[in-house]
């Protein structure tokens, strides 16, 4: 069995992850469900994009045999109490900016992993810390799951596909390509052998400034453990941007080293 979650709204990146699975298991199940327990009270829960007739219509040429769009009474029975703690992984980057939305996340992962049983389950490393706590909160509570992160799928200017890109206006569309420009040219900094920290993460912030409405973090961290890098670069990093472009939060990322420049290639 193939699996990938999804809060629909549908993109070619999930599509992509869908074909991924596909790859890998005869059978995949697309679940779409907009979970509220990883939206804080102030975030975008209400106006999320739903479109469920579009959704459908868009899975099947991607080879996707089951669809699983549970109501919020199935995914949380009358009495729901349980919840999923995480630990340091969830810590930092979203996690201190957005209090609780990892516990959502793991809650309503592990329930659908629940569901769908023993699968190998497709993640986007677009969201690149939520893949590192679901591959943790596989290991720690034994799950029979194999877990697969797909590389970030981007737009042909180099903007990363989201659901949310659906609420920028022209202008804003044009200014979140700062956040794109920026991890490419950081990432190019880095391949000509640039090595601190906060020079790549300063790279960033400078075209990122003028063009996001607010800063969240921009970031240099342990690609796995997601600890802070003190000084120079040693190991595998991921270079981590979450920021607002007029009320939109975008994130975005780059493995330093291992991924290409995101621009590379492109127009
Ligand atoms: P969402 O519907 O936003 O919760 O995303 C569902 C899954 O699609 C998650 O594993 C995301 O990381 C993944 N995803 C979303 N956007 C992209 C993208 N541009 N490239 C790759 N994966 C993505």
């Amino acid at each position: 069995m193939g699996f990938v979650p999804t809060m629909g709204a549908l993109h070619a990146g999930h599509l992509a992850l869908a074909v991924e699975a596909k790859r890998r298991a005869g059978l995949v199940v697309v679940s779409i469900f907009v979970n509220p327990t990883q939206f804080g009270p102030s975030e975008d829960l209400a106006r999320y994009p739903r479109d469920l007739e579009g959704d459908l219509r868009k899975l099947a040429p991607a080879g996707v045999d089951v669809v699983f769009a549970p109501d919020g009474a199935a995914m949380y029975p009358p009495g729901d109490e349980t919840r999923v703690r995480v630990g340091a992984t969830a810590a930092p980057l979203d996690g201190a900016h957005r209090p609780g939305h990892f516990e959502g996340v793991a809650t309503v992962v592990t329930k659908l992993l629940g569901a769908v049983g023993p699968c190998v389950a497709v993640f986007g490393r677009k969201d690149y810390q939520q893949l590192l706590v679901v591959r943790r909160l596989v290991a720690d509570l034994l799950l029979p799951v194999e877990i697969v992160g797909h590389p970030i799928v981007r737009e042909p200017d180099g903007l990363a596909l989201s659901s949310r890109n659906a609420y920028l206006s022209a202008g804003e569309r044009t200014r979140a390509l700062a956040i794109v420009h920026g991890l490419d040219a950081a990432s190019r900094r880095f391949a000509s052998g640039e090595r601190a920290a906060r020079t790549l993460e300063q790279i960033v912030r400078v075209g990122l400034e003028p063009a996001a409405t607010s800063i969240d973090y921009v970031e240099a961290r342990d690609a796995d453990t997601l600890a802070p890098i003190a000084g120079d670069v040693a190991g595998r990093a991921v270079l981590a941007v979450a920021c607002r472009v007029g009320t939109t939060r975008l994130i975005d990322n780059v493995v330093l080293g291992e991924d290409p420049p995101p621009l590379q290639g492109r127009a």
